[in-house]
This record gives C-alpha cells, structure tokens and sequence, in this order.
C-alpha cells in the first residue's frame, strides 16, 4: 500500500514547517512518496518563492536589477538549511539560477527551480531519495501530460527502499526541456503519481484541516465538508475554491484513488475525504460548497425571435472561436441570447466583437456589461431537495441583489448565478447563512 503526499507551499515554509512534515511522513510506512511546491509564506508578509522568481524574471526582462530578491530567495532556503543543519551546496545552485536569467534561456526552467530546491532540501532532511521531476515527469509537444510514458520512467524508482520526494508544479517535453504547469500544478503532480503507483489515497497536505464550505476569506470559521465527491469539488474548484487544482482530480479519478486533504499544522484532523460517490444523506448540509469567481463580462443579443432563427446561434458561436474566445455560460431566450466570456481571454477587444455580431447576426441589439461575478452553488443533495434554485434566488432578490443570470449543471449538482461584483460577498454570506446556519 503507498500513499502519494503532497505538500503545498505553506507546508514548505520554513525549517519548523519542515520539522511538521518529517514527523507526518515518519509516522507511516505507507507515505512513501513525497511531492513538494516551492516554500511558500510563512506568515501575510512573506513571499512565495515561485512569485519571487517570476518577478525576477520580470525585472530581467525590463532591464531591471533582480540581485535583492535573489537574495531574498537564497535567504530563505539558507534559513532552512541552517536550522535544519543540512549540508547543500546553495551558492551553487543559486549561481545557477543566476546564470539562467543572465543567459535568458527557457523561462519556466528558471520558475520550476522553487519546487526544485525546495525538494532537493526536504529529500536531504528526510534521507529520502530526490528524483527530479525533470527526469520523470513527462509532456508531449503538445503540452498533454504522458501518463504511460511518466509510468516507465518513474516505477523503476519504487524498488528503492527510501522514501522519494519529487518536485511538483514541472516536468520535461520529449527533448528534455523542463516545462512548468500552471500555477498551484504541484496538486497534478502529486495527483499523477498517486494514479502511476495505484496509490491507496493521495493525501494533499495544507494550511486548512479540509474542505471548507465557503472560501475562509470571505466566511470567517466556515463549515468544512467531510465528504465530497469528485465532481462536487471539480465544480467548486472551477468556481474559484482554489483549494486544489481542478486538473489534479482527473487522474486520480480515473482509479477511483480517493484524495485526502490534511492540515500540515494540525495532522490529527480527519480532513476532508473527495471521492468517486457519495450518498445524498439527508441529514448532511443541503450544500457542499457556495463559491466566486469575479471578473466576467456578459454579451447579449437581441433579435426579434432569433430563437427560432435556424443557425442564429451557431454564427454567433463561430465569431467567437474566430476570436479564440471560450464561452463560460450561454442562456437562451425567445428574443435573445447572453454569453458569458472571463475577461482575461479579452485583448481589448470586446467591443469589436460586439460590433462584429450586430452586423453579422443582424441584430437589434448588442450591449456589453463588464462587472460580472459568477456565484456556484454546489451540492449532490441537490437533486433530491426540492426548492433550492426558488431558495437561492429569493435570498438574493430579497436583498437587493440582481441575478443577472442563471444556470444550472445538467446533472443538478449545481447552479449558477450572475450578479454584480459588488454584491460579491453580500451574495455568498447571504447563501452559506441561509443553507447552512
Ligand atoms: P497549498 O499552497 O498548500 O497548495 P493553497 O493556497 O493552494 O495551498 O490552497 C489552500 C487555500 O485554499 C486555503 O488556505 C484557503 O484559503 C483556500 N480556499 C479557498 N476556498 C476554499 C475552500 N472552499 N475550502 C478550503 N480552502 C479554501
Ligand atoms: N509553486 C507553484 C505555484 O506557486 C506550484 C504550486 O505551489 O503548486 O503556483
Ligand atoms: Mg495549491
């Protein structure tokens, strides 16, 4: 039995946060594999050390001195290296990040060396076995993740008796070059691996004891879920409860591997459990999770009875692919129709769009609102409990709030409604305090 463990950037704080993890991972057996993020902060005013090198990064790009945060960087890691008593070569390997930035050679090599070091120094501290995710961890050309290819490369290591820590958030395309994923990708990483070894449970270790039922920083002590399904969170976690990168819950999902999300501050909790299904207990919360995302703008379209107008929908459809913009929510109405687009898939270029459609779909009018949130509500109960939409959206005309639009997931574990930024999080209290206090 092995469990894959991932721990996030908290988690690799400092040498304290370092000491946490030896006594989690020491404590069974069955945690035989390790993935690590890039310290992260240990308290409001640290810095991450990924985003201290994307900026970095962006100071050499604009000709800018990038020498202090470097140091801040190395300052950092030599902190841990000197509580911990380890013996690394760090000037080494700081010299070396230096000379990828004087050298501009490939940027995400440069930003993938947090978890790099990070885990070099946690296999160090725990007399583990490091396997870089470079040699491991494998893309195509198209940027698609090899699941069989990754599997050759990493299963000869597990015949090794010690425990191995591999670098999240990287791996390398077919020729070697080192690749990044996206930002919070050490959750794939870890993710993919627990798929690789069959893993029992793949344990994803953070700063909070679960899954909490709204975002903590808008709901002070939310509740937390014990259960969740993996479809439940994917949702959630699209809406914006970043929590867990929504791409790590596929390949796990694809094994029916339960993850397991744990508080490296407070190991005994249970945490929150994510799995394939779970009952609709009618004593349970009548929702999983409330979640936000801010910044969409909405499109609409009026013409008089485009809904029966044959191939109205589909021109409207194409202008958008032609400007390579994806389409978040779509409602449909007799004399009108309203896209939903995220606003950083915008160039500038809204209102050439809009211009585009009125000329090309002939129609009567298009306008253009720009302060969009979108608020999910999630819950497999749903489907059972009647009334829930009527519930959400009267708490929310009651109090002044306008849906600008609604949707709801076809299998019903889900709606979703638009609403002004500004009623942000007067929309989310108002649900998390109306379904669960
Ligand atoms: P890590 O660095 O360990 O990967 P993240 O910062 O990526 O950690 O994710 C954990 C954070 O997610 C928590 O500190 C919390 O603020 C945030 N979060 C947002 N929504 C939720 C939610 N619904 N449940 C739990 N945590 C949430
Ligand atoms: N360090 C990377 C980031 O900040 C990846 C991760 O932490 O998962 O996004
Ligand atoms: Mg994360």
């Amino acid at each position: 039995m092995i469990k894959v463990c991932k721990f996030g950037g908290s988690s690799v704080a400092n040498a304290k946060q370092f000491q946490k993890i030896k006594n989690i991972v020491n404590s069974e057996d069955a945690r035989k594999i390790i993935v690590a993020s890039a310290l992260g902060k240990a308290d409001k005013n640290d810095h991450k050390v990924t985003d201290l090198l994307y900026l970095c990064l962006a100071h050499k790009k604009y000709g800018m001195s990038y020498e202090d945060i470097l140091q801040v960087i190395k300052d950092k890691h030599q902190n841990v290296i000197n509580e911990l008593k380890i013996s690394f070569d760090l000037d080494k390997e700081i010299a070396g990040i230096h000379d990828l930035l004087e050298n501009k050679k490939n940027s995400d090599e440069i930003i993938s060396r947090g978890e790099y070091l990070s885990s070099k120094l946690l296999a160090l501290y725990l007399d583990a076995l490091f396997v870089d995710a470079k040699d491991v961890i494998c893309f195509d050309y198209d940027g698609n993740l090899n699941i069989e290819k990754t599997k050759e490369k990493f299963l000869p290591y597990l015949e090794n008796n010690k425990k191995i820590v591999v670098p999240g958030f990287y791996g390398s395309l077919p020729n070697g070059i080192i690749k990044t994923m996206t930002r919070g990708g050490s959750d794939i990483t870890g993710s993919l691996l627990a798929n690789i070894v069959d893993a029992s449970v793949y344990e994803n270790w953070t700063d909070v004891s679960g899954v909490y039922v709204a975002d903590p920083k808008v709901i002070k002590d939310p509740k937390q879920v014990a259960i969740i399904t993996y479809a439940e969170l994917r949702e959630m976690s699209y809406m914006g409860a970043n929590v867990l990168h929504e791409e790590s819950i596929l390949p796990v999902k694809e094994k029916n591997i339960p993850i397991n999300i744990r508080n490296t501050n407070s190991p005994d909790d249970k945490g929150t459990m994510i799995v394939s299904t779970a009952e609709d207990d009618p004593n349970d919360l009548a929702i999983t999770g409330v979640t936000g995302k801010k910044d969409f703008e909405v499109i609409s379209v009026a013409k008089l009875n485009s809904a029966s107008e044959l191939g109205f929908l589909s021109k409207a459809l194409n202008i958008f692919d032609n400007y390579g913009i994806p389409i978040v929510l779509m409602t449909t109405g007799i004399d009108s129709f309203s896209l939903v687009i995220d606003k950083k898939e915008l160039k500038n270029n809204i209102y050439e769009l809009a211009n585009e459609i009125k000329i090309k779909l002939n129609a009567e009018d298009v306008s253009v609102y720009d302060n969009l949130s979108l608020i999910c509500v999630v819950g497999r109960g749903m489907r059972s409990r009647k009334g829930m939409a009527g519930k959400i959206f009267s708490l929310l005309g009651e109090n002044n709030i306008n849906i600008k639009t609604i949707a709801q997931g076809a299998d019903e574990i889900s709606i979703i409604v638009g609403i002004d930024e500004s009623d942000f999080n007067k929309a989310i209290t108002l649900i998390y305090e109306g379904f669960i206090k």
